[in-house]
């Protein structure tokens, strides 16, 4: 179960110096307004609870990742006044731990390899809530003559639950809504899923505030958390920002870079947007005072059983 959780009452958010937060960007592109609300809110969720909160490059996958793109998110946090506690932990220099877990679940028959292409999985799965949930063709070995493409961990018929602080109790068959999932993929890279399990670990997370679209991956990585013996952190999904199509502000919908030109005006429009309602004569202040507001007052609990908001 989680190590702890949030308080549901307003306004009784008694300091915890134990909390450890996090804000883990892909440093695919410079931040947009949607990732800026991700910062933010974990950032200030970690503060008001006098928590500590750190920054994670989440640079694992570097076919998408962007040379410059890590060290401008980086100074764009900064602009707005939010440093990492600790030095920013980069997920390209942690190989050997992804890699120490693999072998831990392979030595408990836990991972499988698997030769499927993604068109034999498509012709051949159901569609479940992301996308074809694999059959398990390899569960039981893979058939003469082809070769191993990508490791899966085994998930089970029975469900995965857990209550997140805003989007309320969550639960999730693995086997049945996703299927064994991808852990070290085809082309050797290790999966997302099984990194971020194990980097919060490291990091001592305790506290994991992010968009309402990991929400579906949040049973993946509990899943992970049981099978290698780590500590479920207390999950809160803040909802995501999403444009007039209803599609997440993101690199691929051509969401716009941060204007860190006027931080104290994004940062209230962030606010804004997590329906923290900033006073008026804030407007006229620096990017300083308007955190420290914000700091204070921070109250998640305005964003109850929100998905999404138009930005
Ligand atoms: N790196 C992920 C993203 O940028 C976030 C991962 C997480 O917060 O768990 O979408």
């Amino acid at each position: 179960m989680a190590r702890s959780s949030w308080s549901s009452k307003k306004k009784l958010s008694p300091p915890d110096p134990t909390y450890r937060g996090r804000f883990a960007p892909s440093p695919t592109g410079p931040l947009h307004f949607g990732s800026l609300v991700a910062a933010v809110g974990s950032y200030l969720d970690a503060k008001h609870h006098h928590g500590t909160w750190l920054v994670r490059m989440e640079d694992l996958d570097t076919p998408r990742c962007v040379a410059s793109a890590a060290d401008d998110i980086l100074r764009t946090l900064d602009s707005f006044g939010m440093r990492s506690d600790e030095p920013v932990m980069y997920q390209s220099q942690r190989t050997p731990t992804y890699q120490a877990a693999l072998q831990k679940l392979q030595n408990n028959g836990m991972v499988y390899p698997c030769c499927c292409t993604r068109k034999e999985i498509a012709d051949s799965a159901l569609h479940g809530i992301e996308g074809p949930v694999y059959p398990g063709t390899c569960r039981t070995g893979i058939p003469d003559g082809r070769e191993e493409r990508a490791w899966r961990v085994r998930t089970f018929d029975d469900a995965v639950e857990f209550n997140d602080a805003l989007q309320g109790c969550h639960s999730q068959n693995l086997e049945k809504e996703i299927g064994d999932f991808v852990v070290k993929r085809a082309d050797g890279l290790f999966a997302y899923q099984l990194a971020v399990v194990l980097d919060d670990a490291e990091q001592g997370i305790t506290h994991i505030v992010r968009g309402a679209d990991l929400l579906n991956s949040t049973p993946r990585q509990i899943h992970l958390q049981r099978l290698l013996g780590l500590i479920t952190p207390a999950y809160m999904h803040l909802p995501v920002a999403v444009n007039e199509a209803g599609e997440k502000l993101s690199k691929q919908t051509l969401a716009a870079p941060v204007d860190v030109s006027q931080p104290a005006s994004a940062l209230i429009r962030v606010l804004d947007f997590l329906q923290q309602q900033p006073p008026a004569e804030l407007a006229c202040s620096d990017v300083r005072r308007v955190l420290d507001w914000a700091i204070q007052n921070w109250d998640a609990t305005k964003l109850h059983g929100v998905k999404s908001i138009h930005a």
